[in-house]
């Protein structure tokens, strides 16, 4: 296995000196490896780590690389960095032990994941969360963005909330997005977005990334209101879509613009079916690339 990746490697290299002296213009394949470096640290990782030094063999950790090259990316969200973050974990349910246990977020020790709600007839949180993801990040990477995810299919449960707002921030990204579902009381309805407060305790300090972080927020807010018809939720917010917390470790121990989404309420049966439906899906991500593309523009600009 070693032997191979180490024959491979040089191998794909040279190809893609080849590749570069005949001007072709995939050049998005120059950033490939250092895409996957959020996805290297979280193999070697373990959930449980709390204060997120990345001490494995591989000297290639996160937090030691550049920020990834995007200079040759086409499109208007070239040179942008985001963050993906699927809410909770499909395999949480199997791992409540390891996911129960506690990290650090600064104002208190919170439990590492949570296995997230579902609707009635079973359609998890999890499932919804990587779908409208993985939808969200295809819209985003092609109009140039750089996108990463905290976790894809490649682990058994998590990762925890303190490693997941680390891969945000060693990523540098311009923005971070987790995607959620909620699970209220039925007649509840509609989507909000949850917004970082002002925290300073511990390890946590949000006062630099509460600002754009409510700039993200609005925007994201307003393209998921347009591009799926859904209502700002009848129960949290005020009407306005959106909500302030300083409970949730992924925002507490952020230091790069972040927002949850909670696309609907999963115990109420007309937002289930809108959230069980694929075509409303993709309208979800296509909102939620709105909101970002016009954060990250105007960022730009
Ligand atoms: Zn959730």
């Amino acid at each position: 296995m070693v032997a191979c990746a180490a024959a491979l490697v040089p191998a794909a290299f040279v190809g893609w000196l080849l590749w570069r002296d005949t001007g072709g213009d995939r050049a998005d394949r120059v950033t490939t490896p250092q895409a996957h470096a959020s996805d290297a640290h979280e193999h070697g990782g373990k959930g449980e780590h709390v204060h997120g030094d990345v001490t494995d063999d591989k000297p290639t950790a996160p937090a030691e690389q550049p920020r990834p090259s995007t200079k040759a990316r086409e499109g208007r969200l070239a040179g942008t960095v985001v963050v993906i973050d699927p809410g909770h974990n499909p395999g949480n349910f199997q791992h409540t032990a390891e996911i129960n246990k506690l990290v650090d977020i600064g104002t208190n020790r919170k439990e590492c994941d949570t296995t997230g709600t579902a609707t009635a007839d079973g359609y998890r949180e999890a499932a919804f969360t990587r779908d409208v993801s993985q939808r969200l990040r295809t819209l985003l990477e092609k109009e140039g963005a750089e996108v990463a995810f905290t976790h894809d299919g490649d682990r058994a449960f998590g990762p925890c909330i303190d490693e997941r707002a680390r891969i945000g921030n060693d990523a540098k990204a311009d923005a971070v997005i987790s995607v959620h579902a909620d699970g209220s009381a039925k007649g509840n309805r509609g989507f909000h977005v949850i917004l970082p407060g002002p925290v300073k305790a511990g390890s946590a300090d949000t006062s630099p990334i509460v600002a754009p972080s409510r700039d993200l927020g609005v925007r994201v807010a307003d393209g998921f209101a347009a591009a799926t018809g859904s209502a700002r939720a009848n129960y949290v917010g005020a009407g306005t879509g959106l909500d302030v917390r300083t409970d949730l470790g992924g925002l507490n121990l952020s230091t790069v613009p972040k927002v949850f989404v909670e696309c609907g309420n999963m115990q109420d049966p007309q937002d289930a079916a809108l959230l069980k439906n694929a075509d409303w899906r993709q309208k979800a991500a296509r909102g939620l690339a709105d909101g970002l593309r016009a954060y990250l523009t105007a960022r730009n600009n």
